[in-house]
């Protein structure tokens, strides 16, 4: 079994509404894209700042910007017109984790990717207005990344954790720190060992100038042992990118003793042999 859960159907870039890519056509493409690449396991997963009922959640002026459609017409496209599993994308947001829950809950998902992109106001994936790089310690910037993202985790909000070191996707681009990183992972690890999130291992990070899968051998490993499951995920966002690498990621898989993959249906989930 592979799986592809945290896609999308359509870029993040401006011009992309859901009228001209919330079709049974496109829908298509992807399935079609699967099947050549063996994928049995398919779902989208829109990001939720693009639904105006994100707004009930965060009034972020990126979120006020991007939330033009929405949510349950999307989720009625994906039920009645597609044969894709129903997930969304929802960012852990500090503070209104009530109301994220009030939106999710509301909504009957085969599963919730839970990603952290932002620390307060700034993103650590964004160029521009909003970028935490444009003023920053790299030490304090991923200190609190990886605090978020066991805090994210202990929410139980989420199904799957997204790209677990998002961090990074600068590479050479953006500060790093020194020396070991898994002082940083560790700030993550209690929260996510307590809680009964999935661990995605994405083929992203390999498109992004970091040029690596999310998350690093060491974090991953570090996940493996506190007994967390591993989502397997491309973040496509154009069916050109379904299961992209997924020879390289799944022979890595394999070469660290994972031999089981996370399947959701109704957001409950289970084990099936990779491959
Ligand atoms: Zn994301
Ligand atoms: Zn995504």
């Amino acid at each position: 079994m592979l799986t592809d859960y945290h896609v999308h159907l359509r870029p993040d870039d401006d011009g992309t509404p859901a009228s001209k890519y919330f079709t049974a056509a496109n829908a298509e493409r992807y399935r079609d894209a699967a099947v050549e690449r063996g994928i049995d396991e398919l779902g989208v997963s829109e990001h939720v700042h693009r639904f105006v009922q994100a707004l009930d959640v965060w009034e972020h002026p990126f979120w006020r910007q991007q939330a033009r459609d929405d949510i349950d017409a999307y989720c009625q496209f994906v039920r009645e017109e597609t044969d894709l599993r129903l997930g969304i994308e929802a960012d852990f947001v500090p503070g209104r984790e009530d109301r994220m829950a009030n939106l999710l809950d509301a909504r009957e998902w085969d599963y919730v990717v839970g990603s952290v992109h932002f620390l307060r106001d700034a993103a650590v994936d964004m160029r521009g207005d909003w970028d935490v790089w444009r003023s920053a310690d790299p030490d304090k910037v991923w200190a609190r990344y990886f605090e978020t993202l066991g805090e994210a985790a202990r929410t139980g909000m989420f199904d799957i954790l997204a790209h677990p070191d998002l961090v990074k996707v600068w590479g050479g681009d953006a500060p790093v720190p020194d020396g070991d990183l898994r002082r940083f992972y560790e700030l993550a690890l209690d929260g996510i060992a307590e809680s009964d999130v999935a661990i995605e291992v994405s083929t992203a990070g390999l498109r992004k100038p970091v040029g690596e899968v999310y998350p690093a051998p060491a974090f991953l490993e570090m996940c493996l042992e506190a007994g967390r499951p591993v989502a397997l995920s491309s973040d496509a966002h154009v069916p050109e990118h379904l299961g992209h690498d997924y020879e390289r990621v799944v022979e890595l898989l394999t070469g660290i003793g994972v031999t089981e993959l996370a399947v959701f249906e109704g957001r409950e989930r289970r084990l099936e042999p990779i491959g």
